[in-house]
């Protein structure tokens, strides 16, 4: 099956005289499954509408939308794959240089703000043509929410938009719907009906059993207001349970209309029902081309789709409920599946295709082991709308099984021409001890065939308020899985790492906590080369955390970082062991009172100064006495490991001479430092790997960090094992699990 008309020429090959639908995307034109716009565009298409293709266009130029002319039907409108400001912008608040979904990675082919620039030139041009926003972006914004890059409250997205209908979450129901009622001959106006679908409404006379929420101006004024409105939203985003949503916006100036409406209402319908297997299948095997449109051969295609090409997505939904992961909000907590058949049958597609090299990258969704519903409870009532299903322990009700996900990937793995299946979705490791083997069977079976030298985890943290606010297990239960997946390594005889994802800056998280997760690395020998930022994207839980200063479901109070610097020293904190870092680790103990971390006890995660400062001082003194250092480390790394406390004990002194020398003498300090550095470096120099915190490798071992028999300490670099690597160190946004 061809691409999707792009042009009107391709319009006009296919014996069209306009299109059903125009849609207008964010990304580079991906025919994948893996691409929302894809698999939306291929529905309608498998429906029998006609939909042509208006991928990155110029919002500069009117006539950018104009490709097909004025659609039959209508506009549907998505930023893309990822919120446009995410796509564009690093948690601080600086400007990307790469686009991923953009043809060769260039940066600058979409606008900030994408789906809003994208609805007023339509508006501005197809004034009464019909436009559905759907998409990332207007999913986690379809209420009024807190806009990190602005720092402020922001109104829903529909009506910032010009738009009359915004599809959220999985939308291949409402799409549909929405489809036939405007090819039945509905006014777009008159389909307020469809779950999943967020509407504007000038009065409430037809709005029928909903919840109102605080209007959007005392969200405004009040952050509080937008916690509690926020559980609300969180608690409704329930296909079984939940209820129709009103959020009030005061007409302008609060002037009352004709009728004396002051307000007009954004109403946001039930969320759709999930897709059943049998409609995922169908979904997945529309007839995707499973590459970027040829247009962007001379660009060198589209670089997101390598992370895709070789994987199958297995499920959608989680119930883990990850506080920093929007998919509660946009996918909901109820997970479905595709079955085995469906899935092995895409497998053996993969392996015909001509750059197929055996490998499998990812079975996966969300979470890779969640491949069913929580509980029977929750097919028939809905997720429990005050309980979590894994945090802070496992639910009693909830359904344990790997069995079928395990079965899956047997069958995939035994399939021919397949070398590897690999999983890198992400599991859910409480989920995984959770098992009445306590997770025995799935690791030894995940470790044999399954990982590619590295499993990486999301512990995140380790400090129990933090992890609390995360919804994540408690320290103890990573670690267990840890040793769990140390001692399986080790009968297998494999040398696997565990290498797990950590974040600083949580809602939770104060200099005392990020403390506690470096003396976490320290004791494990781990030392990340990429720690996470939270970055409060739209719409989770932990971002309403960081815009009100209160856990929502509780509107207990949240110690929530605002500021660059002090967001710095937690970063620095967790990658302590960075030379660049020893000033912000310095400063951060010391504004945290815990200057025992600081001097030579193998316990202390810095010493009292620094290296960098000694030298940049010192000028040539101190590139002297570096040097000088470097030939003594060398002569006692040889012969003088009897003499490292006596040694130890002078560099102290040294160091403590040259602090009380600081302020008026600096032209003179410069060259005593750099000679105390020369002098303290041999210290440094000759301590073992426990005077530097560093475990033994007995030690990393029992929890996990390395497996026995390796000769190497834990690291997040990837392990060379002869197959591809199952993913850059760099970390995915948003994350997952
Ligand atoms: S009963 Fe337990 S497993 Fe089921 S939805 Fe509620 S919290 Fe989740």
């Amino acid at each position: 099956m061809a691409f999707l008309p792009t042009t009107r020429a391709e319009m006009k090959e296919r014996g069209w005289d306009c299109v059903d639908f125009a849609y207008v995307c964010g990304d580079a034109y991906v025919d994948h499954s893996s691409f929302g716009a894809a698999i939306i565009t291929r529905l309608l298409e498998a429906k029998g509408f006609r939909v042509g293709i208006i991928a990155q266009p110029d919002w500069r130029r009117d006539d950018s939308i104009a490709v097909f002319g004025k659609p039959r039907l209508g506009f549907l409108v998505s930023a893309g794959n990822m919120d446009s400001m995410v796509n564009h912008f690093t948690v601080a608040r600086k400007r990307r240089s790469r686009d991923a979904y953009s043809p060769g990675g260039q940066m600058g082919l979409r606008p900030d703000r994408a789906a809003i620039v994208y609805g007023n030139l339509i508006r501005r041009t197809f004034k009464d043509s019909p436009i559905i926003l759907g998409g990332i972006e207007a999913s986690l914004r379809r209420l009024a929410h807190y806009d990190y890059w602005s720092d402020t409250m922001r109104r829903s997205i529909l009506l910032d938009s010009c738009a009359d209908l915004i599809s959220y979450g999985m939308g291949e129901h409402s799409i549909v719907a929405i489809a036939e009622a405007l090819d039945a001959g509905l006014d777009i106006r008159d389909i307020t009906f469809v779950d999943g679908t967020v509407y504007r409404a000038d009065s409430l006379e037809s709005v029928f059993d909903a919840e109102v929420l605080p209007a959007f101006e005392e969200l405004q004024a009040d952050r509080l207001a937008y916690a509690r409105s926020f559980a609300v939203q969180y608690r409704e985003s329930d296909p079984v349970r939940g209820k129709r949503l009103v959020e009030p916006y005061a007409r302008d100036g609060a002037l009352a209309d004709a009728h004396g409406e002051r307000y007009i209402y954004v109403v946001q319908n039930p969320p759709a029902a999930p897709l059943s297997t049998a409609e995922m299948d169908a979904v997945y095997r529309l007839p995707f081309e499973r590459t970027w449109h040829p247009s962007y051969d001379a660009a060198g295609g589209v670089p997101a789709l390598s992370e895709v090409e070789f994987s199958l997505t297995s499920s959608r939904g989680c119930f883990g409920e990850c506080a920093f992961c929007a998919l509660t909000f946009h996918q909901g907590r109820m997970v479905s599946a595709r079955s085995h058949d469906a899935l092995v049958q895409e497998a053996e597609l993969l392996t015909q295709l001509p750059n197929f090299k055996g490998y499998l990258h990812d079975v996966g969704g969300p979470t890779a082991d969640f491949r069913a519903p929580a509980c029977e409870r929750q097919l028939e009532r809905g997720a429990c709308a005050n309980k979590r299903c894994l945090s802070p322990k496992p639910c009693a009700n909830l359904r344990v099984n790997h069995k079928d996900y395990l079965r899956l990937l047997r069958r995939l793995r035994t399939l021919p021409g397949v070398k590897k299946v690999f999983v890198r979705s992400g599991i859910r490791f409480d989920y995984v001890l959770a098992e009445p083997d306590g997770g025995a069977a799935f690791t030894r079976e995940l470790c044999e065939h399954h990982v590619s030298g590295q499993l990486r985890v999301a512990p995140e943290h380790v400090s129990a308020d933090v992890l609390e606010c995360m919804g994540k297990p408690p320290r103890e239960v990573y670690e267990r899985f840890a040793q769990l997946f140390a001692r399986t390594n080790e009968r297998l005889g494999k040398k696997q790492y565990l290498v797990p994802y950590l974040m600083s800056s949580h809602p939770g998280s104060g200099l005392r906590e990020a403390i506690e997760l470096a003396e976490f690395c320290r004791d494990l020998g781990y030392n990340p080369e990429q720690v996470q930022d939270f970055y409060p994207t739209p719409s989770t839980l932990a971002t309403v955390m960081y815009a009100t200063g209160v856990d929502p479901r509780t509107m207990n109070p949240v110690y929530v970082v605002r500021d660059s610097h002090e967001k710095q020293l937690q970063r620095a904190l967790i990658q302590y062991r960075n030379p660049q870092n020893r000033a912000l680790v310095r400063e951060a103990l010391a504004a945290a009172g815990r200057e025992d971390l600081i001097g030579y006890d193998p316990k202390c995660l810095v010493q009292p100064v620094g290296k960098p400062e000694g030298v940049r001082a010192g000028g040539a003194g101190g590139r002297a006495g570096k040097q000088a250092g470097k030939q003594t480390n060398a002569h006692i790394g040889k012969r003088q490991g009897a003499r490292v406390g006596k040694q130890g004990a002078r560099a102290d002194k040294q160091v403590a001479q040259a602090k009380q020398q600081q302020g008026a003498q600096v032209g003179k300090q410069g060259t005593q430092v750099g000679k105390q550095g020369a002098q303290a470096k041999p210290q440094q120099g000759v301590r073992t790997k426990q005077q530097q915190g560093v475990r033994t490798k007995q030690q990393q071992q029992q929890q996990g960090a390395i497996p026995q028999g390796s000769k190497s300490t834990a690291s997040s670099k990837p392990a060379k094992h002869g197959a591809p690597r199952t993913s850059s160190s760099k970390r995915k946004h948003p994350p997952s699990r």
